[in-house]
Parts: structure tokens; sequence; C-alpha cells
């Protein structure tokens, strides 16, 4: 029987497992640029180009290897706009009544698909964990506010791969170095920069056509310099290998205005969209620990970030189903800030992070976890307002990964399910970790006062609002009992001073 082979945009893997069943002496490769997966949040123009350039590539690729592709552009005239209507108006261009398709990354086309005719899901195999499997070991062991169980399941993928073991042991005598990964911002010199990409004509092609169709869309489409094939992807990687993993530990989360991604492999969209393979990116890792070239604290705590963050939460996100993008434990109802899109704001953390984000499409680990996420902690802001801005403007934003990072990790909104305590935390920390308290019109030291950083007030604010959780939370009992001896004048002067903050806000 003749197939129509289903490739969405993020599975541009050659061992795809739609692909591996399929017979390319028979069956249609259907690949589609619809305006509905363009649009369903207003994406970055960067990310929408580097989707559709990297599967325009990837169509290359397919075509050299023999298959037949049947590839829709955005352009074209009869698009329907929608993966459904293409499939069908594919089956009947090509006289074919079976689609096979390896399952999707989101529960909203998951359950879309589920109900298509004809249309046989498998599953995808580009993870270390099988999600069904995650699911039987998560129930039961992982449960709201008992978070902090990922270091369990990273030990088991460390023994299921056999990355950095000694016999069954952790090599370096210790499963985790992130104690050593915590150093201050380094001076500048030295740094290295991710390996840039010039446009070729495919990709100016993208860009021209994604400038003309979504100018009103967030982010600057230039410079663009992603790599959008498969050999630039391992190009780019071997250069984070060569320049940036020795000290990818060290400076895991510091913050530079002027260094924006630091000793960062960014390397997550490629890793997403399927141009690199997680198993063999880690097994690079270790061999340049093996060979001497970069200390144990790096290479493990890149791989753990692989390995275990990065399998965790995508078993989380298919474990608790469609219901957890609703998720708020914390009952926070605050709308996003129109600063978290126009960077106009004097908090110069936050604008270095929005600025750094329109341009780039980009912004590492603890940018997004302890300035964007920590802000809208502390301020109370709406969960799901937020994971929509998170999966509209990061290159690398798919639901399976961004939304667990975004509800669990940083907004605490699943009740510590993913995370043992919520990553709130005021100004001291990003004037420890960062140089951006230098430019600011705020006092990070000031507590008090018209010079107070936000974060300091609003960090007080948010353990007085949850005190009673937070109380039971053997990692945040110690803050409640900290406010709780302050004096009642000096807890109502912060209160007033945070909540004219946030009346401001509105
Ligand atoms: C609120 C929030 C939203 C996020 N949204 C996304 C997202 O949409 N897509 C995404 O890929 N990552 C997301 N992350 C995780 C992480 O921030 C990015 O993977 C990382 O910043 C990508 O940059 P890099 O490639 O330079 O990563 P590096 O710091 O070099 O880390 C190496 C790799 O490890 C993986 N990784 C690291 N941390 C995580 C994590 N927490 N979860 C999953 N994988 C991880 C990534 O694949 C990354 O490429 C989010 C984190 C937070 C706090
Ligand atoms: S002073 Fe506060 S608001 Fe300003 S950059 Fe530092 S942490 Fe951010």
């Amino acid at each position: 029987m003749k197939r129509i082979v289903l490739v969405l945009g993020d599975q541009l893997t050659p061992t795809l497992s739609s692909l591996r069943a399929a017979d390319r002496a028979r069956d249609v490769v259907l690949m589609a640029e619809v305006m509905g997966e363009a649009t369903y949040v207003r994406h970055h123009k960067k990310k929408i180009a580097l989707v559709l350039a990297a599967m325009r590539h990837f169509v290359a690729e397919l075509r050299a290897d023999g298959w037949h592709v049947d590839y829709i552009t955005l352009d074209d005239p009869a698009n329907t706009g929608s993966l459904r209507g293409e499939v069908m108006r594919a089956c009947a261009r090509h006289a074919i009544g079976h689609v096979i398709v390896t399952e999707p990354g989101e529960w909203r086309l998951m359950q879309d698909m589920e109900q298509w005719p004809a249309t046989t899901l498998l599953p995808d195999e580009r993870f270390l964990a099988d999600r069904h499997g995650f699911a039987e070991w998560a129930q039961g062991r992982l449960r709201p506010g008992g978070g902090g169980r990922m270091e369990h399941f990273y030990r088991l993928m460390r023994r299921k791969t056999g990355l950095l073991m000694e016999g069954d042991a952790p090599a370096g005598g210790q499963w985790n170095f992130d104690a050593d990964n915590r150093a201050p911002p380094p001076g500048a010199l030295g740094l290295p920069q991710p390996m840039q990409f010039a446009p070729d004509a495919t990709t100016g092609e993208v860009l021209d056509m994604v400038q003309r169709r979504f100018p009103d869309h967030f982010g600057d489409i230039s410079p663009f310099w992603f790599a959008t094939d498969r050999a630039q992807a391992e190009a780019a990687f071997a250069h984070f290998l060569r320049h940036g993993l020795r000290d990818f530990g060290r400076y895991q989360d510091a913050m530079l205005i002027d260094h924006r991604f630091l000793c960062h492999s960014v390397v997550s969209a490629y890793l997403n969209l399927g141009l690199l393979d997680p198993l063999a990116m880690c097994q690079a890792a270790e061999a340049e620990w093996r060979a001497g070239r970069v200390p144990l604290n790096s290479a493990e705590g890149f791989i753990r970030q692989i390995i275990g963050w990065r399998e965790f939460v995508r078993g989380i996100y298919w474990w608790r189903g469609p219901d957890y993008a609703r998720s708020n434990a914390l009952d926070a109802h605050r709308p996003l800030p129109g600063f978290y899109w126009s960077a106009d704001t004097p908090m110069a953390c936050l604008r270095a992070c929005v600025t750094q984000t329109r341009e780039e499409a980009y912004a590492h680990h603890i940018q997004r976890l302890m300035i964007t996420g920590n802000f809208a902690l502390l301020a109370g802001i709406d969960p799901h307002e937020l994971h929509e801005w998170y999966l509209a403007v990061y290159a690398d934003a798919f639901e399976w990964v961004e939304l667990p990072n975004t509800i669990g990790m940083s907004q605490f909104a699943d009740g510590g399910l993913l995370a043992s305590k919520p990553y709130a935390a005021s100004g001291a920390y990003i004037g420890r970790m960062s140089d951006y308290c230098g430019a600011c019109t705020y006092d990070v030291k000031a507590k008090e006062g018209a010079k107070a950083c936000p974060f300091n007030l609003l960090y007080w604010h948010f353990i007085a609002r949850h005190a009673e959780r937070l109380r039971r939370n053997p990692r945040m009992a110690q803050m409640v009992r900290t406010w709780e001896k302050f004096a009642p004048e000096k807890q109502e002067q912060l209160k007033q001073d945070a909540e004219a903050f946030l009346a401001r806000l509105a």
C-alpha cells in the first residue's frame, strides 16, 4: 500500500521513525509550510525563518537520498493553511488513502491527528526516555510538593546510557558537580562566540518571505546567522566543544550585557528541530573530558542538561496531559507587562534580556529562569500568558520543552511537581551573577525607598503572599521565618512599596 509520510517542521531527522517505516521507492513524503503552525502563537520572526529554512534544506537532503518529496510552500496559492488540509489535498493529489507520521511534540497536534482518518502515529524515538516508560516511573514517585526528583531520573539515565560511568559508579565519584558551576561572570576577554553562518539563497528567500508575511510579529529578522542544515548544526556543535565546553560549567549561571552567549552551546534550536542527535552530543562531550581537554564539571553539567533536564521535562509534559498548561497553583493573574515585548523598562536586567531576546530569539537558561521568569513569579504574572510569551519568542521553543520549564520550573504553577522550590530571588542574586545592575536606575542594594530594586520589594511581597505554602517547604521555610521576624512597621512598608510598584506596572 502506497502511503503519505508526513514529516513535521521539527522532525528533520533522516532516521525518523516514519521514514524508517516507509518505502522510498513507493511512498510520498509530504512536508508543508502552513499558516496555522506559524501563527498559533505569534512566533518570533527568526524562529519562523529558522524552521522554514531548515525544512527546505531537509527536503534537499531527502531528495538527494532518493525520496519523492511533495513540498508545499507558504506562498502556494492553494495552501489551505492547516496540516490537516494539506494532508487531505496530498491524499487526493496522489490518490493515496493512508498516512503515517511520527508523533508530534505537542498535545494540540496530537489530539488533532488522533482524529485524522487512516493515519498511523509512530513513536518519536529521538529521545532517550520513552514517554510511556517515564509515566510509569513518575507515577507514585512524583507528586505536587515533592518535586526535585530530576536527580533520581538523571542517575537512571546515566546508567542507561553509560555516560560518565566507571562500572556502576559515576566518573569522579560524584553524580553532580553543580556546586562548581556557579562562578560569577568572568571578564569579557576570551569568551567564545557561537558559530555563525551567512544565509544561502534558500535561506535568503525564506527571510524575504517571513519579512513580507509576518511584519508585525515580535523580533528582528536580521542579522540571521543560525545553522539551517545538519552539516552546519554539527559544525556549530563541534565549535562549541572546542571553544565553549571547557568553561561551560563554571560560567553556566553568569550573565553579561555585552556577552549574550557566554560559554553556552546555543544548539537547543538545532537539537529540537532534529538536526543533532542528543546521545552523540553527550558522547562527544564525554570524549572531550576523557581526552583531558575539558574539566569533569563542564562535561557533566552539559550532559546533565541533555539526558537529565531535557528528557525529564519532556516526560512531565506527556505524563501530565493537556491540562498541565492551565496549572496555576499560586493563583497568579496579573497580565504580562508590555515591556516583555518592548523592552521599555528602567530595570536594566529585564531590558537587557528582552532586548537580547528580540534581537537573537535566544536567551540562556539563567536569563530565562532568574530574570524574566523570576520577575513574573515575584510579580504574580498569569503563568499561561507567560507560557505563550516563552513559546513565541525563542527559536528553540516547542511546547513539550517550553511548557514544563515555564509552568513547572520557573513559575511553580504545578505546585512543586517539577521543582523542589520556587526559583525566587531578590536583586542580590542578579547583582552577584551579572553586570546588569551597574547600568540600572535602581539600586540593587536598596531595600526600600524610590531607588529600591524592584526584585527586593517583590521578593518579600512574594514570601508574604505565599507564607502558608512556603512554610511547609524545607527549602523556603527559613525565608518565611525571616519575614516573620521583621517588625510589623517594616513589613507594612515593604508591602506598601511593592504594591505601589505593582500598581505602576498595571
Ligand atoms: C522559562 C524557561 C523556558 C524555556 N524554554 C525552552 C524552550 O522552549 N526550548 C528549549 O530547548 N529549552 C527551553 N528552556 C531550557 C533552557 O533555557 C534552554 O534549553 C537553553 O537556554 C538553550 O540554550 P543553549 O542551547 O545555549 O543551552 P546550554 O546551556 O548550552 O545547554 C545545553 C543543552 O541542554 C538542554 N537544556 C538545558 N537546560 C534545559 C532545560 N531546563 N530543559 C530542557 N533542555 C535543557 C538544551 O537542549 C541545551 O541546548 C527553558 C528554560 C526556562 C527557564
Ligand atoms: S538593580 Fe534590580 S532591577 Fe536593576 S538590574 Fe539590578 S536586579 Fe535588575
